[in-house]
């Protein structure tokens, strides 16, 4: 096998168990016999040592500033296996802390570094887990990490793969990024089989019902963003019902209606669900005919975040209860400044249109923005508008989000629920 041996002193992180190694921490590196290539292959599994040779870990070699991500620790190779044991160890959790019912089969299995498997996603709904690989090494691995999710989870009987957005661009990956890795048995999908052999999703992913605290939402994996919903969202929508009673509530970037339909079950007044993707709006209007067949107190509405608000804001609409979703601003470092304005521009929007009394749920999922700036960018946002604010809640990523102690950068998601006069 190929080792990795670090510059003196650079072993320290990885014996505190932080799971990245820099290119910058290496000294050299000793190819295995069999490498006919000058460096190690991306996704391959490498040992690596300190200067003093002492064995760290192995982990899935990557090209980039993380060079390794750490799968085991204190171990020359992965013990047999060890896939198995990753995902019961990630499911049992799950299952210790009441997440997985009958009323909510809805739930993120692996959160990549927050449960020891850097590079890999699996969320599950109903009887499909949907795995998002983020390294190649994980890519190279996926039909191992399926089987071992169908041994080890009852509720999964399909397995779809989906890493065309995540997968590093260019990597030249062995086999396809998106498709079926364990396909659904239903007799009448059938017709669907193109002549290849393969399995053509059918085209309105109508029969995909998975369900969130007793709220039912077709999940659309093949089109959808990310694995086919935000499932980060679930305990915060669940407040979100809390307060919905007799509200006006404006949901915006509200993707699939997560937070509109918790509202509606909350008793909310009206629910305008607002969202730039058109393809986001029909399946909002789908979900809530799911659940709400004779509601007539909803309003789906594709359209961007910020003319929407000034359009509305010009025709003095307010409301009691606003949701502020966005994307995630700044995807890297060097975006923050300008993501911190968006949030700050956002935020003054939306608290202009609350009456005095309402409420304002905001979020920010950019892991490169901390708690502390957004918190000062809607400070900011407050402060000009110049309205009376106090927090009430301050929001993060669910259970099934975890953040491994040893890696405080898996924390991404944060929100704040204010509280306007
Ligand atoms: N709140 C959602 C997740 C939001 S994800 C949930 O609970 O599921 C962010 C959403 O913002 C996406 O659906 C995306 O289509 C939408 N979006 C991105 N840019 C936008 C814009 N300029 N205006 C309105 N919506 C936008």
């Amino acid at each position: 096998m190929t080792t990795i041996y670090l510059k003196s002193h650079k072993e320290e992180s990885l014996k505190r168990f932080h799971p990245w190694v820099f290119s910058g921490a290496i000294a050299r590196v000793v190819l295995d016999a069999a490498h006919k290539s000058e460096a190690p292959e991306e996704g391959e599994l490498v040992a690596v040592r300190s200067a003093a040779n002492e064995i760290l870990g192995v982990g899935h070699w990557q090209v980039g500033s993380i060079a390794v991500r750490i799968l085991a620790f204190g171990v020359e190779m992965l013990p047999a296996g060890f896939w198995r044991e990753r995902i019961r160890a990630a499911y049992q959790m799950r299952e210790a802390i009441g997440l997985i019912q009958k009323e909510n089969n809805t739930f993120r299995l692996i959160h990549g570094e927050g449960d020891f498997l850097p590079g890999l996603i699996v969320d599950v709904y109903a009887e499909t887990a949907v795995i998002q690989a983020h390294s190649v090494g994980m890519h190279v691995c996926r039909n191992e990490i399926a089987e071992a999710i169908l041994a080890e989870v009852p509720q999964v009987q399909n397995i779809y793969y989906k890493s065309d957005d995540t997968l590093p661009f260019k990597a030249p990956v062995e086999g396809e990024r998106v498709g079926w890795l364990k396909e659904p048995s239903d007799p009448y999908r059938e017709a669907d089989r193109s002549t290849a052999g393969r399995l053509e999703v059918p085209s309105t992913g109508e029969e995909f019902w998975s369900i969130e605290n007793g709220l039912q939402f077709r999940i659309d994996w093949l089109r959808g963003q990310k694995t086919g919903f935000f499932i980060d969202q679930r305990e915060n929508r669940a407040l979100v019902e809390r307060y919905a009673k007799d509200k006006d509530v404006l949901n915006m970037f509200c993707y699939t209606g997560g937070f509109s339909l918790y509202a509606l079950r909350g008793g909310a007044k009206t629910v305008d669900s607002v969202d730039v993707s058109q393809k986001a709006i029909e399946l909002v209007n789908v979900n809530v005919a799911k659940n709400f067949p004779s509601a007539t107190n909803h309003t789906a509405v594709a359209a961007d975040a910020f003319e929407y608000l000034t359009a509305q804001k010009a025709q003095g609409r307010t409301y009691d209860l606003i949701i502020l979703d966005p994307p995630a601003f700044a995807k890297h470092r060097d975006a923050v400044k300008n993501a911190l304005r968006g949030y700050q521009r956002i935020n003054a929007k939306a608290i202009e249109m609350i009456r005095p009394g309402g409420i304002l749920f905001t979020f920010s999922c950019s892991q490169a923005v901390d708690k502390e700036a957004f918190r000062l960018a809607v400070f900011s946002a407050a402060a000009q508008v110049g309205r009376k604010v106090r927090i009430l809640h301050q929001l993060h990523q669910p259970q099934d989000h975890p953040i491994n102690i040893y890696h405080p950068e898996g924390e991404y998601l944060k929100g704040l629920v204010l509280y306007v006069e």
